[in-house]
């Protein structure tokens, strides 16, 4: 039975991946700070925690030697670009420097055992940011222009650094994924939890910040199931992971009313200044060839699907 350690695992993608990975037999740990429990944390009780903080080097050391994986996951950090922009410093400790700890504590584990790590990394599509090529692929030159997007730059080259020294370190480079666990400070779940208040008469107003922006929307369990292929992968590499589509957030809108039944919703979104970014990526579209050519893996859901299956899910959860 192999061992995967998952740091992140209360997020979106990390609980998806603890999932998939219990269901093929994999025998799933976890880094979880020390303040909450398990339950509190909503953390299924099959999983092995840990306790650990990424702004505590030695904690993550103590993770990764204590849990002595095959795999390691490393989704943690500050993941939303927003929240980056209001706590630039703490995006780069957590997402960028802690990458740097869990690296050398993996590399050590291996030097110190004898038994081989495998490292992946959830790398981002914002590492392009401002990018001169669309759609990108694993070759586009980095150009951040968020937080964010820079220190998921700076792990990425990181990774890449330790590949070169000897560990199995690979990346997804991860286009935006979204499903009913997405926070809302996401635009997608912000967009169909409020059209969802709006079609059940609670709300009359959805208020958005760039509706120009456009984004290539997957559906978040596809490209954790993309992490699971990379990290058996017979060789370390990135791998962009995205479904070669890209939508404006104005279209989401639009998807999104259609799909509570709502045809005229011009007047009922309104744009709020606050909610624009210093900065944004004004185009994501991602180029997934090599995954599909080289894992077999491809999307199973496109733009209407995502935006319908979330839609209802907030429409029930109003239901219920
Ligand atoms: P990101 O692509 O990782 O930044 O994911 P988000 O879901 O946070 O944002 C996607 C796009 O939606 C960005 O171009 C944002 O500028 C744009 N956007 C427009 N209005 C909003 C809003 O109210 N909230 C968020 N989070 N993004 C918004």
């Amino acid at each position: 039975m192999s061992t995967a350690l998952i740091t992140g695992v209360t997020g979106q993608d990390g609980s998806y991946l603890a999932e998939q990975l219990h269901a093929r037999g994999v025998d799933v740990h976890a880094l979880v700070r020390a303040e909450s429990s398990a339950q509190e944390q909503s953390v299924a009780e099959w999983v092995t925690l840990h306790e650990g903080d990424l702004l505590d080097p030695d904690s993550l050391r103590g993770a990764v030697s204590d849990s002595a994986p095959d795999y390691i996951f490393n989704l943690a950090g500050i993941s939303s670009v927003a929240q980056s922009w209001k706590e630039p410093e703490l995006t780069s400790r957590v997402t960028a420097l802690a990458v740097g700890s869990m690296l050398e504590a993996a590399w050590s584990l291996q030097e110190g055992s004898g038994k081989p790590v495998r490292f992946v990394q959830a790398s981002s599509s914002e590492i392009f940011g401002a990018a001169q090529q669309v759609p990108q692929n694993e070759s586009t030159p980095l150009h951040p222009v968020s937080p964010y997007g820079a220190a998921k730059a700076y792990a990425h080259h990181l990774v890449g650094v330790y590949r070169s020294r000897g560990l199995f370190a690979a990346t997804g480079i991860l286009y935006n994924h979204e499903s009913p666990r997405r926070p809302e400070a996401f635009v997608t779940r912000k967009i169909t939890a409020g059209v969802a208040q709006i079609a059940a008469g609670k709300s009359s107003e959805l208020l958005l910040g760039n509706l120009d922006a456009q984004r290539d929307w997957g559906w978040a369990p596809d490209y954790v199931d993309a992490l699971v292929r990379i990290v058996e992968a017979d060789v370390a590499d990135d791998f962009v992971i995205a479904t070669g589509e890209s939508h404006t957030v104005r279209e989401f809108v639009g998807a999104a009313f259609t799909a509570a039944g709502i045809t005229d919703w011009q007047n009922l979104v309104a744009v709020d200044e606050r909610f624009n970014r210093p900065v944004d990526a004004p185009l994501m579209r991602g180029d997934y060839s090599k995954i599909r050519e080289t894992l077999g893996w491809q999307p199973t859901k496109r733009f209407d699907e995502i935006v319908g299956a979330m839609v209802h899910h907030d429409l029930e959860l109003l239901s219920a």
